[in-house]
């Protein structure tokens, strides 16, 4: 059901106001962002729809199809469930000025959760769209990215990075994001003409907020108190000597190697050359494995299966822990490549397709 329709039979009126945001998948770059380092991502097809209407008293009343029902007081105080994104938004939408007593919200969304595509920041966005139109308020797309990662951070309790929020805000269809997460400067990438990046869920999930996320943005901070420096942006593997500890040590080894894996990506995308580029995504994949450890049984196989069968390119993708791979193909394997991870990999299943020729041609 769309979100309108949700609003409608939920609430018995019709919202004022209807927004929606895409999730992403980030092609490599992965545990970058809070490192003030670079990342790659794309939109996938798959949104979260947000519909709303003001309410005269100060009550939250949301209906997400997935979360389900929830009323809360207007206010500042969290409670661990998906309303702290609205309460969250609405507090921010109050410091630009725009006061809203109270809120009719109703949620449909397509993006599976907690799988490393990103529903979350698609949340944010989608709200704070929707909300300005309600209000009559412009922001622009950095501003609303910058505003979901606060939420992000002060309401939900996970200290991320700003790919996702710059990503569901700012990127299109079929054009890859290329962003700087120190100085937020993007550069649009078209995506492989004959390669398709193939999504794929492993079939476990996770919750960000949960801890091991924070727990490795921790261990970074670790690492740049060690070697003195602002972010691991500045370090170089040479650098790392000074560190004794082995998992700190592992930990900014993934990152720096990371940052360097995609610049060269960006470049081999610009080349059109996808066997340069899925090398430096397997490369991705152990490091983020054996350094980083957010990897899993379930991810190392569906990757190892894509290797088996002809893919240029596999690696978990987004914060790890469970969640989804992105695997590149030639476009005539693509089918095959499929097939044989959802045969090998029982609880695996196919989420999107990412190509020139398949991309949807509209955004939102
Ligand atoms: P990811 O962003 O990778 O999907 P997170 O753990 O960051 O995973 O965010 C998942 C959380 O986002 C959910 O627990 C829920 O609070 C919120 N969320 C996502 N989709 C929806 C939805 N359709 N309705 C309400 N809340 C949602
Ligand atoms: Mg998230």
């Amino acid at each position: 059901m769309n979100s309108q329709s949700l609003f409608k039979q939920h609430f018995q009126h019709s919202a004022v106001s209807s927004s929606e945001a895409h999730g992403r998948v980030n092609l490599i770059g992965e545990h970058t962002d809070y490192n003030k380092g670079f990342v790659l991502p794309t939109l996938i097809e798959q949104k979260i729809e947000v519909s709303l209407s003001p309410r005269l008293d100060s009550k939250i009343v949301g209906i997400s199809e997935e979360f389900g029902e929830k009323t809360v007081i207007s206010d500042s105080n969290t409670d661990g469930t998906w309303i702290d994104f609205v309460r969250g938004a609405l507090y921010y939408m109050a410091k630009e000025g725009q006061l809203i007593k109270g809120l009719n919200i109703a949620v449909a969304s397509s993006i599976p959760t907690g799988s490393g595509l990103s529903s979350s920041a698609a949340l944010e966005i989608a709200i704070l769209r929707a909300l300005c139109q309600m209000v009559g308020y412009e922001l622009s797309s950095t501003k609303i990215a910058k505003i979901g990662q606060l939420i992000e951070h002060n309401f939900i309790g996970t200290f991320c990075g700003i790919m996702d929020q710059m990503s569901s805000s700012k990127s299109k269809f079929g054009q890859v994001l290329f962003l700087d997460c120190e100085n937020l400067n993007t550069e649009i990438v078209p995506i492989f003409e004959d390669y398709t990046f193939i999504i794929i869920h492993s079939g476990s999930t996770r919750k960000l907020s949960e801890g091991l996320y924070n727990e490795r943005k921790r261990e970074t901070e670790i690492a740049t108190k060690f070697l003195s420096i602002s972010s691991l942006r500045y370090a170089e593997i040479s650098d790392l000597n000074i560190i004794k500890d082995p998992k700190i040590f592992r930990r900014a080894r993934h990152v720096i190697t990371e940052n360097d894996r995609v610049l060269k990506a960006v470049q081999f995308l610009k080349d059109n050359n996808a066997q340069a580029f899925g090398n430096l995504m397997n490369e991705s994949h152990i490091s983020m494995d054996k350094d980083y450890e957010i990897s899993s049984p379930e991810l190392n196989h569906i990757v190892k299966t894509a290797q088996s069968y002809g893919a240029l390119g596999a690696r978990l993708t987004g914060a790890g822990f469970g969640g989804c791979t992105v695997v590149l193909s030639s476009n005539n394997r693509r089918d095959n490549i499929i097939k044989k991870i959802l045969e090998h990999c029982p609880k695996s299943y196919l989420v999107t397709n990412i190509g020139q020729n398949i991309a949807p041609s509209k955004n939102e």
